[in-house]
This record gives structure tokens, C-alpha cells and sequence, in this order.
């Protein structure tokens, strides 16, 4: 720790205050905000209208981005996969996805997970700390600078870590990304996704927000679920599925439920009729995700055509349904493949 204002902590009007507290006029704090989350510029050498003094205050007193690029990797499809070191000598990894017309980042909120889903890559290195909330927004800084050209339009929160775990810091993350002096991304433009920590979804759905909420269910019976995810034993179905009612009920948003689909495990017809079951009455869609390989030896990815045959069973059961062609699987960079190194395990990371 250097003592320096670790300014990303802070909602932009929070850092109004403490460079006014400074003697700074309020035009000159605006002109400041501006040239880092407009602009995503953190070298104040750079911020060439504020006075010569306010950048030597700002070259000595604030740290601006908490996340320092470690590695970086180009997939064929155009993702970039980043390594975010931190300031402790963890990193996790995140990923800048390109659509024609549209660009998202795909950020991560904790160092590891405890959730140990037995198909994610994310959680094998273990646990080992939240992300603060310079940290989250740390990597929205480093994925505008990465597309200087275009805007940075989406924000899905579905890399390394559980984000409800992490909420008090996730939350205020999303006022910031959201705040018009901020980055001024629209809710509706973002996307939290959980493993099913029931409690948490009816706090996330009490902010009042417009934010989207996708729930990795990933099976239709606590028996499968249990065997797949650890979370199924604390929160089951039953819990789960009434917090998403309630979600619902409150902000009037569909959900998306996603479903990784694992050869032989999850995927037959009577999966398919139980997940309508499951679902119905409940505004949503499922996303199939068919699983990517993640260092996880007892699963397999479904063939084409089983995926196709699953979504046309829920498709008759009159659930919406859309797969997920991950992007980035060629660099480790698809939905289960980031992953988290702590500062004794670094080793085989995307440098190496
Ligand atoms: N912890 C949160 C955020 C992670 S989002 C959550 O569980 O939702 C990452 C998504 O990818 C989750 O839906 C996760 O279950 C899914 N996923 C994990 N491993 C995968 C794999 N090997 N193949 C495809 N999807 C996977």
C-alpha cells in the first residue's frame, strides 16, 4: 500500500468532494472525471487542461487504475483475453468480446470462487479475496482502452468469481459503471450473473434496478444439481427459484437462465421436460451454453446435434431459448475457462 487516493474506489461525486477538499474548483473536478471514464486516460500527464499543479498532485497523490496488464491474448474470433495483475500478486483474467456494432466486457469480482462448480475452470485455484471496487472498475478502465475507437456497450459480470458474494463492492461498481458522470452505461446494458445464491438475488433484486439477471441453473432437479453444483446443498431449487420469483415480481425483468449442457449428465429429455416444469410461469429464457472444456476430466461437451435436439424439446415446451456460442475458446477465454492465479500458483498462466 503506497497511501495514495485510490480515486476508482469512489463514485464520481464521492471524488468531486475529495478534490474540492483539495482546492480544486468544481469545472476543473468535472474536466478530471471526464478524462478517466470518457476517455479511460490514467497517465495525468496526459490531462492537458488541467493545470500543471493539479497533475503533479494527481501524478503523486492518486492512483488512478488498480489493475495492471499482465498478459494478453487475441483469439480468431477478435476476443482479447486480459491477465489483471493486482496489487497483492493475485490476477484474474477477463475478456473483451467484439461484436459487429457492439463491444463487451466480460469483468470478474473476486480473486478465485468458493462456489467449486465441478465444470468451471474459475474456482480449481481456490479462494483467496473480493475485489474492491477500484479493482472491478479498474477493468472497465482497461477495456476502454483497449477499443479507442468504438464504445465499450456492454458489461456482463460473468468471469471469475461470484459476484453476489462479493455485493457491498459489486453494487457500488454498478452505480459508477451506470452514474452519468460515470461511465454512463445504461442498466439495462448490463448483466449480473449468479450461481444461486437465493438470499443475495432478493437483495440484488431490492436496489431497485433495471440491471439484467441471469442465473446459472444448469440443471432441472436438486439431485443433478447437488451432484454439479456444491451452492444446490445450501440453496436448493425450491429457494432458488422463489427468490427469482420475487426478482421478477420487483423489477419486472425476464430472466435468463443459463444451462451448460454436459454430455450424459443434463442433457436428455427428461431434463428438457423438467426445466420447463421448473420454469414455467416464471418470465424467462434459458441460454444453452454448450460446456466448453475447462480442466475438468469427467465432462464432456454435448454433440451438435444433441444441442439442437435439447432446444427444440424446451422450443416445444414453449420455452424461449437461445444457445451461447462462446466466444474466445481457442485462447481459454469461453464462459468457464477464465481463471484466477494466486500469487504461489502463477504458473501456466496466458504469458506462459
Ligand atoms: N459465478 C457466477 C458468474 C460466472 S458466469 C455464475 O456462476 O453465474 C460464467 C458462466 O459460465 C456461468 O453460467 C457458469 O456456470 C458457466 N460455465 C462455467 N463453466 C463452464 C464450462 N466449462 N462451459 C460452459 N459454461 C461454463
Amino acid at each position: 500500500m503506497n497511501g495514495k487516493i485510490k480515486i476508482l474506489d469512489f463514485t464520481p461525486e464521492e471524488t468531486r468532494r475529495v478534490l474540492e477538499n483539495e482546492g480544486w474548483v468544481p469545472y476543473k473536478c468535472g474536466q478530471f472525471l471526464e478524462w478517466v471514464y470518457r476517455k479511460a486516460v490514467i497517465d495525468p500527464n496526459l490531462m492537458t487542461d488541467l493545470s500543471l499543479d493539479m497533475r503533479e498532485f494527481a501524478r503523486n497523490r492518486i492512483d488512478i487504475c488498480l489493475v495492471e496488464t499482465l498478459a494478453e491474448k487475441i483469439s480468431a474470433d477478435g476476443s482479447v483475453k486480459l491477465l489483471c495483475g493486482l496489487h497483492d500478486g493475485e490476477a484474474v483474467e477477463i475478456v473483451l468480446i467484439k461484436h459487429p456494432g457492439r463491444n463487451t466486457l466480460c469483468l470478474s469480482t473476486q480473486a478465485g470462487c468458493r462456489y467449486g462448480c465441478s465444470f468451471c475452470a474459475s474456482s480449481k485455484s481456490g479462494f483467496s479475496r473480493n475485489l474492491s471496487v477500484g479493482e472491478i472498475i479498474s477493468q472497465v478502465v482497461a477495456a476502454k482502452r483497449m477499443f479507442p475507437a468504438g464504445r465499450l456497450n456492454n458489461i456482463v459480470y460473468m468471469g471469475v468469481g461470484e459476484p453476489l458474494d462479493n455485493f457491498k463492492n459489486v453494487a457500488k461498481s454498478l452505480d459508477i459503471i451506470t452514474s452519468k458522470s460515470g461511465f454512463n452505461i445504461g442498466q439495462r446494458k448490463i448483466t449480473v450473473s449468479t450461481c444461486g445464491i437465493a438470499p443475495q438475488i432478493i437483495k440484488f433484486a431490492d436496489l431497485g434496478k433495471q440491471y439484467e439477471l441471469s442465473v446459472s441453473l444448469h440443471a432441472p432437479s436438486d439431485e443433478t444439481r447437488n451432484r454439479i453444483m456444491p451452492v444446490n446443498k445450501k440453496y436448493p431449487l425450491r429457494e432458488l427459484m422463489g427468490a427469482c420469483a420475487y426478482f421478477y415480481k420487483k423489477t419486472k425483468r425476464e430472466i435468463t437462465f443459463e444451462y451448460v449442457l454436459l454430455k450424459d449428465v443434463n442433457d436428455s429429455e427428461l431434463d428438457a421436460e423438467n426445466l420447463a416444469g421448473l420454469i414455467k410461469g416464471l418470465k424467462s429464457k434459458v441460454n444453452v451454453i454448450p460446456y466448453n472444456s475447462s480442466l475438468c476430466a469427467e465432462f464432456a461437451p454435448p454433440d451438435k446435434d444433441a444441442v439442437k435436439l435439447f432446444c427444440d424439446r424446451l422450443s416445444r415446451l414453449m420455452v424461449k431459448v437461445t444457445v451461447r456460442h462462446s466466444r474466445g475458446s481457442d485462447i481459454g477465454a469461453a464462459c468457464g475457462q477464465l481463471r484466477f492465479f494466486n500469487k504461489n500458483t502463477k504458473t501456466g498462466h496466458i504469458g506462459e
